[in-house]
């Protein structure tokens, strides 16, 4: 079972930002309106995810660390229509294999919590304690366990900047949660949590971003279509400014980014990206989220049809700014 662990901790934790994402869509999954990273070292040495939600109950709390010990598939047709973010029970069970986690947590009928602590697996220590509703999840030395892994780290700003760039899109897809980022001791992103997609592009990217910006609002008889694009005068030489969100989730694909461009094309030169934070709500049953276990590829089912759509709704923001 250790071993078994450890071999799904490379599927599903291939490094700090893994973990932290992992952490995170729990969060969101218990109905969390607050979460809060905090990270020393790029995450390698200190990970902690601090939410609000609902907390784990008591006999729940050990059991959550098993393998595929999930609460959150209720028969086989919510595999294809999942609503929740995870939902193969993996995480916990993987990230403690390879790491110190310490889980402390609440529910809201309990007067007191409980704390459990887990080395490379195993459970050291079991104990009541006092604390807020809601749950913390501290994941401590990353890979200590697995050398060859932690060989492939990179250094801890780059492995900070990979969580900065996760948390960032997070944040993205979720405006009505507010999030936050503390590297250090230093406030990297707060975001107000207050619904408004246009708000959380400010706390992130900063006003000269969050200013020249166009709404997307599109909607045809397949998909409903809502976000920002930049101007063409911020585009970037990077994609690093897109996210691109499928029902929240967020996602890479050639087909989504390739019609973002043919839309751009008469505004940008070549090797020039625009800006670009868009949600994708489609029917679960027409996208295959399940291509790979770190689940940020995805495959659509009626492929001409929904490139058409993208790049309608981005060139009609494109086409409302030269008005
Ligand atoms: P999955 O998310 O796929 O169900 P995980 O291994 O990520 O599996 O988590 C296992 C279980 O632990 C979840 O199904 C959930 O019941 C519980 N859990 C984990 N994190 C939290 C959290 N932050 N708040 C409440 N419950 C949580
Ligand atoms: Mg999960």
């Amino acid at each position: 079972e250790g071993t078994a662990n450890k071999i799904a901790a490379g599927e599903v934790v291939e490094r700090p930002a893994s973990v932290v994402k992992e952490l995170v869509e729990n969060s969101i999954d218990a109905g969390a309106s607050s979460v809060s990273v905090e990270i020393k070292n790029g995450g390698i040495t200190f990970i902690r995810v601090s939410d609000n939600g609902s907390g784990i109950e008591e006999d729940d709390a050990e059991i959550a660390f098993e393998r595929h010990a999930t609460s959150k598939i209720r028969s086989s047709g919510d595999l294809e229509a999942i609503a929740t973010l995870g939902f193969r029970g993996e995480a916990l069970a993987s990230i403690a294999s390879v790491s110190s986690v310490e889980l402390i947590t609440r529910v809201r009928k309990n007067p007191h919590g409980i704390c459990v602590k887990i080395q490379g697996g195993s459970v050291m220590e079991i104990k009541e304690t006092g604390c807020a509703v809601g749950t913390v999840f501290t994941v401590r030395d990353l890979f200590y366990n697995t050398p060859a892994r932690f060989k492939f780290l990179k250094k801890d700003s780059t492995e900070a900047g990979y969580i900065s760039d996760m948390v960032s899109r997070i944040a993205l897809a979720r405006p009505h949660i507010s999030m936050r980022l503390i590297s250090n001791g230093a406030t990297v992103l707060h975001t107000p949590g207050n619904n408004d997609l246009l708000s959380a592009i400010f706390s992130i990217y900063g006003k000269d971003i969050a200013r020249q910006t166009l709404k997307i609002d599109y909607e045809d008889e397949r998909v409903r279509i809502e976000g920002y694009a930049g101007k063409p005068e911020i585009a970037r030489s990077t994609r690093n400014y897109q996210s691109i969100f499928i029902n929240g989730r967020y996602i890479k694909s050639k087909l989504v980014s390739s019609a973002i461009d043919e839309a751009y094309k008469t505004f940008l030169m070549k090797n020039k990206f625009p800006f670009a934070a868009i949600n994708i709500k489609i029917n679960p049953l027409l996208v295959d989220v399940n291509v790979h276990p770190a689940k940020m590829e995805i495959r659509f089912s009626e492929e001409k049809e929904i490139f058409r759509s993208i790049f309608h709704a981005v060139s009609d923001a494109l086409a409302a700014k030269s008005l």
